[in-house]
């Protein structure tokens, strides 16, 4: 399994097990599927409303050794209520709390956007400020990297030009529908890992698995879509997210195609500039304005 090292020397397996809609009753036997078909990856966050069993889960595979804590790379994610400085060593707290775990590899800012506690009214506090409590983190020790999602080449340099810390991720809706050339160059120009989400074009939406290019592309290789779009993400250098619950899947997302230049480029000429993830039809803010050329 191809593995990235983080701009802290940490590494990051570059496939990891994503569990947003992975619902309760079916997330901890996909995490449980997912390590025994050798993720030592997981993506979750406190927004998925998943990770006490996600906790319990990993709990039982620690006592059976059927995996240390050490070998596991575990990313969780600041909601948006725990945005005001004084309230993001909560927020990790309660993700702790849930899963059980004394740190996580990695903690991002799930988005740059604040919302009043306890709802989802948008509130004006600066992810700035968020990310300078963030960087306190830590020294806690609780967390070993902190990094950013949903940022788009703006955000990253206003944290560039005013915090410490580099973030060591950014987590983004990324796919041959949305390959976010400038972002990637500007990430990889600052040493920041970019990871994929939605790599396959998320849940209820088959377009981009039953892509022409992709199903061919597919079969050039005796593959699956899902195989060709998880490898196209891991040539292009990003950590990759697919979300199964089914366990045949699971498996099969880890054996992923090796694409030549061809099928690259053939790749490159499905762009449709078309995103699965878009806040605005869930809070009515744009948060994706800056990432310009990618989103007409
Ligand atoms: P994905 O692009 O990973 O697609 C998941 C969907 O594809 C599910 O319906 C799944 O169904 C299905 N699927 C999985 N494997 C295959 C396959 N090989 N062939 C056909 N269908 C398949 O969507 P997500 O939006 O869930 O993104 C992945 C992860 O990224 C999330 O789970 C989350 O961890 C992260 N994410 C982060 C966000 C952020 O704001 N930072 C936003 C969105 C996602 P089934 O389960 O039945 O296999």
């Amino acid at each position: 399994m191809t593995v990235f090292t983080l701009n802290t020397g940490a590494k990051i397996p570059a496939i990891g097990l994503g569990t947003w809609k992975s619902e309760p009753g079916q997330v901890g036997e996909a995490v449980k599927a997912a390590i025994e078909a050798g993720y030592r990856h997981i993506d979750g966050a406190y927004a998925y409303e998943n990770e006490k069993e996600i906790g319990e889960t990993l709990s039982k595979l620690f006592s059976s050794k059927t995996i240390k804590r050490s070998d596991l790379f575990y990313t969780s994610k600041l909601w948006n209520t725990f945005h005001d400085p004084k309230d993001v060593e909560k927020g990790l707290n309660e993700t702790l709390n849930n899963l059980g775990l004394e740190y996580l590899d990695l903690y991002l800012m799930h988005w740059p956007v604040a919302f009043k506690p306890g709802t989802s009214e948008v509130v004006d506090v600066d992810y700035v400020e968020t990310w300078k409590a963030m960087e306190k983190l830590v020294q806690t020790g609780k967390v070993k990297a902190i990094g950013v999602s949903n940022f788009d080449i703006p955000h990253l340099e206003r944290l560039l030009s005013s915090t410490s810390i580099i973030p060591a991720v950014n987590q983004v809706e990324l796919h041959p529908y949305l390959p976010q050339p400038s972002l990637l160059a500007f990430t990889k120009k600052h040493n920041i890992l970019l990871t994929a989400y939605s790599p396959l074009g998320s849940g209820g939406s088959p377009s981009l698995l039953s892509d022409s290019t992709i199903t061919e592309i597919a079969k050039k290789h005796a593959k699956d879509p899902g195989q060709v779009l998880v490898g196209w993400a891991v040539q292009r250098g990003t950590a990759v997210i697919p979300k199964s619950v089914n366990p045949k899947r699971i498996k099969s997302n880890l054996d992923i195609a090796v694409l030549d230049n061809e099928d690259l480029k053939r790749i490159e000429s499905v762009t449709t500039r078309k995103r699965f993830v878009d806040p605005k039809s869930f809070w009515g803010v744009d948060v994706f304005d800056g990432f310009g050329e990618e989103t007409k």
